[in-house]
């Protein structure tokens, strides 16, 4: 496990660790498809930096793995 498992420098950062295998639920329902699976880990993550902190992959997400880093001028 890395010291810092997640970037929170973009707008939605995945905890691998919680992802499932074969899971897409949060990509299915990013209308800017902004999230992706890796090929090589079967994980999700964010592949396009472009977000409407709109929350719906947050929200489906069965184990809580996807976390929105709400801006603070948003909040
Ligand atoms: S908050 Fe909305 S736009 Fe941003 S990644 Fe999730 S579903 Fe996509
Ligand atoms: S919804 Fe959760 S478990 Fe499913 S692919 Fe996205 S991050 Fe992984």
């Amino acid at each position: 496990m890395p010291l810092v498992p997640q970037r929170a420098d973009v707008p939605v950062t995945i905890d691998e660790s919680k992802c499932i295998d074969g899971c897409t639920l949060c990509v299915d329902m990013c209308p800017l498809d902004s999230l992706a699976i890796d090929a090589g880990s079967g994980k999700a993550y964010m592949h396009v930096d472009e977000c409407w902190y709109c929350g719906p992959c947050a929200a489906r997400c069965p184990t809580g793995a996807v976390t929105v880093n709400m801006p603070y001028l948003l909040r």
